[in-house]
């Protein structure tokens, strides 16, 4: 059966984002791509510009709660309820509220026994179950709750994986170099001429690929500039077969969301790459890729030496997508959902070649 069959046979999955922000937006725009499930709302407590262009888009408006209501009221946006009622009519909730918040929402969305998922500002014990779909999209079937892994984690796995797969992971080192803030606030978080390490090593990323690559040996450190494009990796792989640069290359080509630039095209930086997001028409300029510079790639005495850029407000986009499947039981294989959703996004191996 063909996965388009396989979906007809199911209802869509009821999806309802709560806390419409840099990812919330994301996951419910991309949630309307998927044949296969529908976003019955999203909600949030923001009166401002947010809101106001959900509404444009005709998106169903809840207040996340009961304190926000009359302030969104006042300034003209439609909430038709509350989160409650929201969570009434929905299969799964996406948690994309600050940190502050999104762990104090559990026990909302269990007791109206909706599926959750959380993201990577949470800790993995919230949910037990850390997610990046090329490595775990099957251990999450029938889930009631999962943690999509921050931005960085979702690089490094995606990076490690193919790898690991093959056994061949002796032991990973890398350095972080952090976005200081988002775009929207770069005017409250930015900081500037100056570089700011993460103050212990190893910082929390490596731990964090370590709940879903759970025996591999990584240690990262971290780094934060005055940037808000997205992050740079540069990564040491100690490897225990010998491979050569073109059989580790063939491997990336073939695994999904990772993609090639080449400084050789005049990708010199990650403005660069932000460049092209731009020039091939991607919404928001997003990336959901991981860009790796195929020309700043090395194997030598066993070791993989590679640098690659993280577009941390679009990465976990995609894995959002594939986690409400997963949770739902959906009947796509993880391949199949994989697939389905790259189409849906437009996700590519080659950003020239497929623009
Ligand atoms: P954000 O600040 O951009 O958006 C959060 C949204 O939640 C805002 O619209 C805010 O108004 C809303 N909100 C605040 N209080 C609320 C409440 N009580 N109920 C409902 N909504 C409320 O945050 P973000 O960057 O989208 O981060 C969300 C989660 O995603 C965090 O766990 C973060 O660590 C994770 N994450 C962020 C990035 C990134 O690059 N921004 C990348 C990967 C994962």
């Amino acid at each position: 059966m063909s996965s388009e069959n396989k979906d007809r046979t199911k209802k869509p999955i009821k999806v309802l984002v709560n806390g419409y922000g840099t990812i919330g937006k994301r996951v419910a725009d991309a949630v309307i791509l998927q044949d296969d499930m529908e976003l019955i709302g999203v909600a949030d407590v923001n009166t401002g510009y947010r809101m106001q262009i959900a509404q444009n888009k005709n998106y169903t408006l809840y207040a996340s709660t009961q304190d926000a209501v009359a302030e969104m009221q006042k300034a003209e946006i439609n909430v038709v309820g509350t989160l409650s009622d929201a969570l009434e009519i929905c299969d799964v909730v996406v948690d994309a509220t600050p940190k502050s918040i999104a762990a104090g929402n559990k026990k909302l969305y269990d007791k109206a026994g909706v599926k959750s998922i959380f993201q990577g500002g949470e800790a993995n014990e919230l949910t037990g179950f850390s997610f990046v779909a090329q490595t775990n999209y099957d251990d999450a079937r029938g889930k009631d709750s999962v943690r999509s892994v921050s931005c960085n984690t979702t690089a490094l796995t995606r990076i490690i994986n193919p790898l690991h797969n093959q056994g061949s992971v002796k032991k990973v080192r890398a350095s972080l170099f952090r976005r200081a803030a988002d775009p929207y606030e770069s005017h409250l978080k930015g900081i500037i001429n100056t570089v700011m390490p993460e103050p212990s090593i190893p910082s929390h990323h490596s731990p964090d690929v370590n709940t879903i690559l759970k025996e591999v040996d990584i240690t990262t450190i971290a780094a934060k500039g005055p940037f808000n494009v997205g992050h740079l990796h540069t990564v040491f792989i100690e490897l225990n077969q010998d491979y050569s640069q073109d059989e580790v290359m063939e491997l990336y080509r073939k695994e999904p969301r990772i993609a090639f630039v080449s400084s050789q095209d005049g990708v010199a930086a990650l403005n660069s790459v932000n460049e092209i997001m731009r020039d091939i028409g991607r919404s928001r300029n997003d990336m959901w890729e991981v860009a790796v510079w195929k020309d700043i790639l090395e194997v030598a005495d066993n070791e993989l030496m590679l640098v690659y850029q993280v577009h941390n407000e679009a990465i976990v986009i995609p894995e959002n997508i594939d986690a409400i499947r997963a949770m739902t039981d959906s009947p796509l294989t993880a391949k199949e959902s994989i697939e389905k959703t790259d189409q849906s996004l437009g996700i590519v191996n080659d950003f020239i070649a497929q623009s």
